[in-house]
């Protein structure tokens, strides 16, 4: 039986998406591959609000938060750290032989300006890393209000991670002046795993070609020359292409607003959910994602239990990140997901909390 994904990446994917994956294969150097590419990256662009370059690379998201890493840190990186994939970043960021800070606050806090502009403002560092949405903790960090501080410092690239919020809300890349954007198509965007998408602007271009040791399958400057003929520098997984392709056109007939509304409603409905049933959140406003929702398991419900009836019953349900497990459980509400199959989901969950206690 397929358990229905409520879990926090991959995400369900919708049957057409799951069809397109289908269609013959093509190779990449034909002009097929070129059509489709240059297709695919303007819609992108759309999504994403920008002028910039966008890129298709083979690979999870952190193939790509290695590359902008190797890229791009020329000096001293600081990563700006809440949660496990920022922890995890930072330490990727030293693997690669850079020099690195972390800047850290605790897990279900945010990223706040003050932080920002306090740490940029130490003239250290000639690039930084954030996280906008930290699904292991449902954390949204203030965006336009932090990339209006980095855009005093000039010299400093940003690099943002928009794994699990880009097409959920308004991102647009080029008004907060974001230099490399990243997201992995597996949790917002709800496609297979497997792909990730950045942009990287002039600024970041010029400073990749300054920097040694970029190495080869993820070199910015081998992604620019190839995507100025609608290609890729190696073989890309053509069939999540299509997939994207596809869903795309999805995106722009439901319409990116209504999209956005979507979220929004989803994460309103779990919201109100929570304060009924006496749960308390991980996550203080205005903080809470609008793609998942942290819960404390303040009621001290067996989430293993409830985990494994919810599988059962053909749901999949997360019960905690890491060193969040059993003291938090996350609902994710992104990607394609509807209102009703939501409520599906909750009133589930209620019906075993009840018979559960
Ligand atoms: C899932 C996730 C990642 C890691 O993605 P992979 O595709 O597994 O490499 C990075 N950042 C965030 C915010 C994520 O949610």
């Amino acid at each position: 039986m397929h358990k229905k994904l409520f879990i926090p990446g991959p995400v369900e994917i919708a049957p057409e998406i799951l069809q397109a994956m289908a269609t013959p294969m093509i190779g990449h150097r034909m002009p097929e591959y070129a059509l489709l590419h240059g297709r695919v990256t303007s819609g992108l662009k759309q999504v994403m609000a920008t002028r910039n370059r966008v890129f298709l690379a083979t690979s999870s998201a952190f193939g790509v938060m290695e590359g902008a890493i190797r890229n791009l840190v020329k000096g001293r990186c600081v990563n700006f750290c809440n949660g496990a994939f920022s922890d995890k970043w930072h330490d990727v960021t030293l693997r690669c032989g850079k020099e690195a800070d972390a800047v850290k606050v605790p897990w279900g806090a945010p990223i706040t300006p003050e932080l920002v502009e306090r740490t940029l403002a130490t003239g250290r560092y000639d690039s930084f890393t954030l996280i906008h949405n930290e699904t292991s903790t449902g954390v949204m960090s203030p965006l336009p209000e932090i990339m209006a501080v980095a855009g005093r410092f000039p010299g400093i690239i940003s690099i943002v991670d928009t794994v699990s919020s880009m097409s959920a809300l308004p991102i647009p890349l080029d008004e907060l002046g974001i230099d490399v954007c990243i997201f992995g198509v597996q949790k917002a965007f709800a496609l297979p795993p497997g792909l990730a998408v950045f942009s990287a602007s002039e600024r970041a271009l010029e400073r990749a070609k300054t920097v040694e040791g970029r190495g080869y399958y993820f070199d910015f400057l081998e992604f620019s020359a190839n995507d100025a003929k609608d290609n890729t520098p190696s073989t890309p997984c053509i069939s999540l292409i299509y997939a994207l392709d596809t869903q795309l056109q999805r995106f722009f007939s439901e319409g990116l607003e209504q999209r956005w509304a979507r979220h929004r409603e989803l994460a309103a409905y779990v919201a109100e959910w929570v304060r009924d049933r006496g749960f308390d959140f991980f996550v203080a406003e205005p903080y809470r994602s609008v793609t998942l929702t942290c819960v404390a398991n303040n009621r001290g419900v067996n989430l293993k239990k409830l985990k494994g009836e919810l599988g059962e019953l053909g749901y999949a349900f997360d019960d905690g990140y890491g060193k969040l497990k059993g003291e938090t459980f996350r609902i994710a509400h992104m990607g394609d997901l509807l209102l009703d199959e939501l409520k599906e989901f909750i009133s589930v969950i209620d019906r075993l909390l009840t018979t559960g206690e």
